[in-house]
């Protein structure tokens, strides 16, 4: 299943767009004035974070938590821990009531990585992508995201979310430029596009 698909949206009907526009909880639209890409994903769909910090022993107390207790490099394709302690499965207890409750439970392992990931944008693999209104994915330094380029200024990769491209893909994700910078929360949930 293909979840971010680059495609024709020349076709797309009246009816069509306004099934698209009506459902904000499963579709993101990039317009620029027409749709030109339509990402689906799943509003709540969300890796708890608590789960994942270092600083609070990897757990999580709220026993009504609706997030996935899930370790967020696995969902990123980047665990490189052979026994890692958090989980790689959406399969056992906790997991499996959110999947329940998120009418995923038919969904493979993989396609529930795919949802969860487009929650967020994605930064370009192409370096000097200069195709900007055709291309869905910020055009930044994934490691300046992470806080961890050490170029600085003489980085050939942007070290801004505020070029005219990039707020306009972080505001289809109702996400504001001043609400992110590097090393932030949100900045380290950003992964790179996979050419597919
Ligand atoms: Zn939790
Ligand atoms: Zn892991
Ligand atoms: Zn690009
Ligand atoms: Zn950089």
């Amino acid at each position: 299943m293909h979840f971010v698909q680059k495609g024709d949206c020349s076709d797309i009907t009246d009816d069509l767009e306004n099934i698209l526009k009506g459902n904000g909880k499963v579709f993101r639209l990039l317009e620029d004035p027409n749709i030109c890409f339509v990402i689906a994903y799943l509003y709540d769909a969300e890796i708890c974070d608590n789960y994942n910090q270092a600083s609070l022993g990897r757990r999580c107390k709220d026993t009504s938590c609706w997030k996935f207790h899930i370790c967020s490099l696995y969902v990123k394709g980047m665990c490189k821990e052979p026994h890692c302690k958090l989980s790689h499965a959406y399969g056992d207890e906790h997991n499996k009531t959110v999947k329940d409750r998120l009418r995923l439970s038919s969904y493979s392992d993989i396609d529930i990585n795919k949802i969860i990931l487009n929650c967020y944008p994605k930064i370009c693999s192409t370096a000097g992508c200069d195709t900007e209104a055709n291309c869905p994915f910020l055009h930044i330094c994934s490691k300046f995201c992470v806080g961890i380029c050490q170029y600085g200024s003489t980085c050939r990769l942007k070290h801004t979310f505020r070029t005219e491209h990039n707020v306009w893909i972080l505001n289809a994700y109702n996400i504001s430029e001043n609400d992110i910078s590097t090393g932030s929360p949100l900045a380290r949930k950003l992964t790179i596009a996979k050419n597919t």
